[in-house]
């Protein structure tokens, strides 16, 4: 079975008003969670790799093991490239078998971010393959990227138009408060300019950093349009969590099979959690 694009997914999404959770994932263990509780509760989802997930757990590895998991649990899945920055990367991901892109050049001027985000639509679409792009700047971190919350941008409603119709990109995220990683103050989301982007623009919204968000601010952000909504700290915190946990009780645990478990335990319940969030369970 191969890997999806998120065009099906997020359009239905975008129409019945729920989100398809992005859970970022880092080895087998972590698949096999996602996938797991995604398919006992029959919710689409999105597999999201880092460029350091990738190099980590070598490429052609992780697109087998999702590849193998789509077969297993036969459900689309879609493998999607989180915050990828170098063309020449995504393009030989894409030929691997990858079928979601982020082209992550919000760091860069207007114009630059559109020149580099239309090259690549212009290669993945060849392929099939759906892109997502980035308008504004998140703070925080992800992967090895530090953004100083004095450096975050918010999205402009205006420049959102403009940089879609520029670009022919399929998914828009949003800078709207949130920031990756867990959160130092209460974030407070700019819900009225998701509004205003929501009644300007056409495709689907996407909501990064949510870690830490309330569900209630989550759900709020659903309602006025948001799509897909990644998850990555909190599934680590959990995963973590639970095995620091394993070997403060057993402290001499050596064997994988067994220490692994409580991990993968505590974030199936978090998977589980916000795959009720994002009103996205039952909708295969
Ligand atoms: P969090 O780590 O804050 O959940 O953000 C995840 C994310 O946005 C991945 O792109």
């Amino acid at each position: 079975m191969y890997l999806v694009s998120t065009r099906n997914m997020l359009n239905k999404a975008q129409h019945e008003n729920y989100a398809v959770p992005a859970f970022n994932i880092h080895n087998l263990e972590t698949i096999q969670v996602v996938m797991e509780t995604a398919a006992e509760m029959a919710s689409p989802v999105i597999l999201a790799g880092t460029p350091s997930t990738f190099a980590y757990a070598g490429s052609d590895y992780l697109i087998s093991i999702c590849q193998q998991a789509a077969e297993q649990y036969r459900i689309p899945v879609a493998l999607h490239l989180d915050h990828h920055e170098n063309i020449p990367d995504i393009c030989n991901k894409v030929i691997s078998g990858v079928r979601s892109a982020m082209i992550d050049a919000s760091h860069f001027p207007f114009e630059e971010n559109i020149r580099l985000v239309k090259e690549v639509v212009n290669f993945c679409h060849y392929w099939d393959c759906t892109v997502e792009a980035e308008l504004g700047r998140l703070g925080g971190q992800e992967d090895d990227l530090i953004v100083d919350a004095k450096d975050a941008l918010f999205t402009d409603p205006d420049s959102a138009v403009q940089f879609i119709k520029a670009t022919g990109i399929d998914s828009l995220a949003v800078a709207i408060g949130t920031a990756h990683g867990m959160y130092k103050h209460e974030p407070h989301l700019d819900f009225d300019r998701l509004h205003a982007i929501r009644q300007k623009t056409e495709i689907p919204l996407v909501l990064h950093g949510a870690s830490g968000i309330p569900d209630t601010d989550v759900r709020h952000c659903i309602d006025l349009g948001i799509c897909k909504v990644n998850v990555a700290t909190e599934l680590k915190i959990a995963f973590s969590n639970a095995i620091k946990q394993y070997f403060l009780d057993n402290p001499d645990a050596s064997d994988p099979r067994h220490y692994l478990v409580p991990g993968k335990a505590a974030m199936k319940a978090v998977v589980a959690d916000k795959i009720r969030v994002c009103k996205s369970d039952g909708k295969l």
